[in-house]
């Protein structure tokens, strides 16, 4: 018999878009578009995106309120639904609670490992901590060492390692280079060709 199943999925630009670009975009904040691409020192961004949101008198309740307007992705809510009718799913993401809260209420609060945020007392965002480096990889290596059989799916560089450490993995609308660097992970542009992946991968039913 196998073991029982669990998928564990990316957040941003899997099931919502991109938190930081799409509020940047929302708030008509220009400086807040740069991400991980232009600066890959991630402490020296989040400083700076902290700064600029103390400078705009952003407060956490302000931008849960940007974010919750977003929405996910056409499609997400029926997926997590049609998924957890099956297997067991938890969100891993590097995003933090109190971002991701407004977007798992649309989502019916799926289980999601993510980072947290220190707020002070009058809702601004002072500082952040991510809970462990590397964090999806080692989530999927203890469910694996729970004796769960681990499928995978995420669009970026950050879930490369937790697709590896999957006994499936999945792309989901990955950009253009990404396959050509991890051809072993099949690419999916639609969450009908997720499920359907996941479905053969899995064994899981219709
Ligand atoms: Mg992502």
């Amino acid at each position: 018999m196998q073991n029982p199943v669990i998928v564990c999925l990316d957040l941003e630009g899997v099931l919502v878009p991109e938190i930081w670009v799409n509020f940047a975009i929302k708030t008509d904040i220009e400086e807040l578009k740069i991400t991980t691409r232009e600066m890959p020192d991630y402490d020296a961004l989040m400083t700076r995106r902290l700064r600029i949101l103390d400078e705009h008198g952003l407060t956490l309740a302000d931008i849960q309120s940007v974010i919750d307007s977003m929405g996910p992705m056409d499609g997400a809510a029926e997926f997590i639904t049609w998924l957890r009718e099956r297997v067991q799913v938890i969100i891993l993401s590097d995003t933090f609670y109190e971002f991701a809260l407004p977007l798992m209420r649309q989502l019916s609060y799926p289980t999601i490992f993510c980072n947290q945020l220190e707020i002070g007392p009058t809702g601004k965002i002072v500082s952040y901590k991510l809970r462990q480096p590397n964090q999806k990889k080692h989530a999927v290596a203890a469910l694996k060492n729970l004796n769960f059989r681990v499928m995978a799916a995420g669009d970026a560089y950050n879930d490369t390692a937790m697709l590896g450490e999957a006994h499936a993995g999945f792309f989901f609308r990955p950009p253009d280079h990404l396959p050509k660097e991890f051809p072993q992970f099949p690419v999916t542009q639609t969450y009908a060709e997720l499920q359907e992946q996941f479905r053969q991968a899995g064994g899981l039913r219709r």
